[in-house]
């Protein structure tokens, strides 16, 4: 069994859960069927295990590092690039115009979940690219999707995304990044059609840019947001800009540098692999996307993506975690059963003891719902309608902070069960570790997230997305059977309550005050909703598989799910202790 991530779990989850063959019925993907389906998801499996697993540590150990002139990267990660670029992995969920075969995204996830867990570091660079890639096609010019998008896909660019700056990071209407425009609005032209003038001098500093600097591609493309002199403060006054590390010419050529230079590398606990660049932009060539005033909205395009990405890692990263747990729990003997009068009888397997039994099935439910919970999201867009997006869009908050937070608990426990061995390097648990801990921080902390949920998403459209949440939620619970369906629909009830107790009076000091607690309850709910429908997508199969989905439906619901009541209390209370301490009495 592969200790990168579950094929029997992923295919439940498409086939008999999701449902994802029923989606070749639609235009879009018409041409595929189960069997493309599997192939690219083999395909996956086979590369992430051949060539990015096996240098996951060593990308760790010897990170990237900088002489000043040059970065260093381990040429394992290059050989991995190239195996996954000749894939057509890249390019599998783009429309076909441009190279693509037009994969849902839901199996292009699941696809990508391999690479993730296999290799965080490594595959951050398609991840972004990827990501980049789609943000430009949809909102690109033709000239820049011939530019940039074309050899994004083909594997010769990476891309990234340069939002935070030192002293704007989740506050990105305090971005100072300048951009001024560089023509006189007449050229350039591209194969005689005159093309506006999109072209601006780029000036400021980005902080935090993950692949913002390296030599595993013939070229980057940044896209920068950055303020238009004279336009307004604030976050409506951010364009949107790519500035390549290099010109590229008309033709496609890779010319001279740019005005984009590696202040430094950052030194981070863990996703080692992936550079993350302090950059300096001085007078750098950039070239507006779209219209001067709607960057973050096209931004918002690739961080809802990222979003659901950096979910998706934090399931990646806890699963293997788990995998390796479980592997490690049924081969270690130590100690013996509660009650064995014999000490000279063999000691038992870790994975008898009750204790580790706790750390493994609440794992298991953590990382299996959490999977369950990107997939969902990730087919919502795969099926784009009013509903489905305004479902989409309250569950973005809880796709990215709840994987963060539970599937880093699961790593948290695979380190417990190795015990003493799990705290040092010589096992690769304290690397998932470390690794997993980034993603409650970037792409909008996870108090961020809560701030977004609760302060947005939930009353957005007078709750609209709440309500239909809810009535997903109820649905699912009213058919399960009743001593697990009842606690989700009183769950869902009390959700419905608090928020409306919460934001009654219309302070938001006050219903803000303990956003964090909100989303755990919310995120718990939509765990356990996840779970009764796993459950009765197992229905009475029989076999190991099933009964451990079960199993885990029935240990979140009755484990899990009652950590929401104490959390609901104290949102009921609407208790400000946190808004009324003073910053002396800290300390
Ligand atoms: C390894 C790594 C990779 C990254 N990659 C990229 C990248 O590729 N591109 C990019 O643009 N950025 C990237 N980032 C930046 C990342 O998105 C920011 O670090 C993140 O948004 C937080 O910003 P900050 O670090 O400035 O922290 P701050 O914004 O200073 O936050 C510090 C703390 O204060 C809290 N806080 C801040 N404001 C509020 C508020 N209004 N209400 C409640 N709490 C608040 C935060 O939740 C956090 O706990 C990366 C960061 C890291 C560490």
């Amino acid at each position: 069994m592969s200790r990168i991530l579950s094929r029997r779990d992923l295919d439940f989850l498409l086939y008999e859960w999701l449902d994802v063959e029923a989606l070749t019925a639609r235009e879009r993907f018409a041409e595929h069927s189960r069997e493309t389906f599997d192939a690219f998801l083999d395909l996956s499996a086979l590369i992430a295990e051949r060539d990015f697993a096996p240098h996951n540590r060593r990308n760790d150990l010897e990170e990237p590092s900088f002489d000043g002139e040059r970065v260093h990267i381990i040429p394992e990660v290059a050989a991995a690039l190239a195996a996954f670029n000749e894939s057509g992995l890249i390019s599998a969920a783009m429309d076909e115009e441009l190279g693509g075969t037009q994969l849902p995204l839901v199996v292009a996830r699941a696809c990508f979940l391999w690479f993730q867990a296999a290799n965080i570091g490594t595959s951050s660079y398609p991840m972004l690219t990827m990501a980049n890639a789609h943000l430009l096609a949809t909102h690109g010019t033709p000239e820049q999707i011939e530019t940039y998008v074309k050899p994004m896909l083909a594997g010769r660019f990476t891309g990234t995304m340069c939002l935070s700056e030192p002293q704007a990071g989740s506050s990105l209407s305090d971005v100072l990044t300048r951009a001024v425009p560089a023509g006189d609005g007449t050229e350039p032209t591209r194969g005689g059609k005159p093309m506006p003038n999109r072209e601006y001098r780029v000036t400021g500093s980005k902080m935090w840019i993950s692949g913002g600097d390296h030599e595993l591609s013939e070229t980057i493309v940044h896209l920068v947001l950055a303020r238009v002199a004279g336009a307004a403060s604030g976050v409506k006054g951010l364009s949107l800009f790519i500035v390549p590390k290099h010109l590229v010419g008309p033709d496609g050529t890779v010319g001279a540098r740019n005005g984009v230079a590696l202040a430094g590398l950052n030194h981070k606990m863990g996703y080692r692999g992936t550079t993350n660049a302090v950059l300096s932009f001085e007078d750098a060539t950039g070239y507006l996307v779209g219209a001067e005033g709607n960057g973050l909205a096209y931004m918002f395009l690739m961080m809802n993506e990222a979003r659901i990405g950096v979910g998706a890692g934090a399931v990646a990263l806890g699963y293997t975690g788990y995998l390796h747990a479980l592997d490690y729990a049924r081969e270690r003997r130590q100690g013996r059963p509660v009650g064995a009068k014999d000490p000279a009888a063999p000691p038992a397997p870790i994975v008898d003891h009750p204790d580790v039994r706790r750390m493994l099935l609440a794992s298991k439910a953590y990382v299996e719902g959490g999977l369950a919970l990107v997939l969902f999201a990730a087919k919502l867009l795969d099926e784009p309608s009013a509903e489905n997006d305004l479902l989409l869009d309250v569950l973005t908050p809880i796709v990215k902070a709840w994987p963060s937070q539970w599937c880093r608990l699961a790593d948290d426990h695979a380190i417990q069960i190795h015990g003493g061995y799990g705290y040092t390097r010589e096992y690769p648990v304290e690397q998932f570790y470390r690794d997993n801990r980034l993603n409650s921080i970037h792409e909008g902390t996870d108090g961020i997230q809560a701030l977004d949920l609760l302060g947005r998403k939930v009353v957005m459209r007078d709750g609209a997305g709440l309500a239909l949440l809810l009535s997903r939620v109820r649905e699912t619970a009213a058919a399960a059977p009743a001593d697990l369906g009842e606690p989700v629909l009183a769950a869902a009830d009390r959700l419905a309550r608090t928020t409306a107790k919460l934001w009654a009076g219309g302070d938001a000091t006050v219903a803000l005050a303990n956003a964090t607690a909100y989303l755990d309850a919310a995120g718990h709910l939509v765990i356990a909703w996840l779970w009764l429908s796993q459950l009765a997508a197992a229905g009475d199969k029989s076999g190991d598989f099933y009964e451990g989905k079960r199993l885990a439906a029935r240990y979140f619901i009755t484990h899990e799910l009652p950590r929401t009541g104490p959390l609901f209390d104290l949102l009921d209370s609407r208790d400000t202790l946190l808004v009324d301490l003073q910053d002396a009495w800290l300390g």
